[in-house]
């Protein structure tokens, strides 16, 4: 069952503002799926020489939209710029942003397809994940319905620096952290879920799991209030990916 939430999006629209935007700072767009009649689209950008590669994703629920137009806003601010090599998929579910649904127009929750990959679009998306090289670091950009704070989830297994601390702190400076020591049943301390997981024991996978599995050794989730005004929920979700973005060029993984 899926309950319509958000003020749907309208993706054609939303699309050719990605188009534009990421033309100018100097992106490749590929489209390689299709979610109802909407083109999924990756943007990538190569600056050859040693650099951190950089994943980011947003819109696969299609009830949040802040996570594609903080995206948006950072491609037109030229967050995106030589320090590393980026790889962006803003829009996974643009049939649910059309529809303001968490759902895809099948009523699947393409978050939790990531093991079975039964859905065109996932299937698509982890198609297009094949053909790119290992990332240094995944962000997720998420909102939240139930929470009245930001946090994030860390994927960090080879125990690297963690981001999550400085994003937590940047994000303070914007709106407040959840400060719940649970949530969605899990552990947390400061707004910062660390889970402790076995993709096999898991029947169900989000993105973040399969990331973890076949792309990359860091990655994070992170959530954004959806009870918050949206220009506060886009400057958040800014404030975790440029500061993560910050580090991961400063001190890239060897
Ligand atoms: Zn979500």
């Amino acid at each position: 069952m899926s309950a319509v939430k958000a003020s749907p999006v309208d993706p054609l629209a939303l699309a050719a503002k990605f188009q534009n935007a990421s033309e100018k700072a100097g992106f490749t767009a590929e489209k390689f799926g299709e979610s109802g009649n909407f083109p999924l689209v990756a943007l990538t950008k190569r600056t050859p020489g040693p650099r951190p590669r950089i994943y980011l994703s947003a819109g696969i629920h299609g009830d949040e939209p802040a996570p594609p137009l903080a995206l948006l806003s950072l491609i037109e601010s030229g967050e995106f710029d030589k320090r590393a090599v980026w790889f962006i998929c803003p829009m996974l579910n643009p049939a649910g942003l059309a529809r303001g649904t968490r759902e895809n127009a099948s009523g699947t929750d393409l978050n939790r397809d990531y093991r079975h990959l039964a859905s065109p679009e996932i299937r698509a998306h982890a198609g297009w994940l094949e053909r790119q090289p290992n990332f240094d670091l995944a962000v997720c950009v998420h909102e939240d319905w139930e929470m009245s704070g930001f946090y994030l989830y860390e994927l960090n297994p080879d125990g690297r620096p963690s981001l999550a601390e400085p994003m937590v702190a940047a994000v303070s400076r914007v709106c407040p952290i959840e400060p719940s020591p649970l949530i969605e049943g899990r552990e947390a301390r400061g707004g910062i879920i660390r889970p402790v997981l076995n993709p096999q024991e898991r029947e169900k996978w989000p993105e973040s799991i399969y990331l973890q599995v076949h792309h990359t050794r860091l990655s994070y989730t992170v959530e954004t209030p959806s009870s918050l005004p949206l220009a506060t929920r886009i400057g958040a979700l800014r404030a975790a990916l440029v500061t993560a973005i910050g580090i991961a060029c400063t001190n890239p993984a060897g």
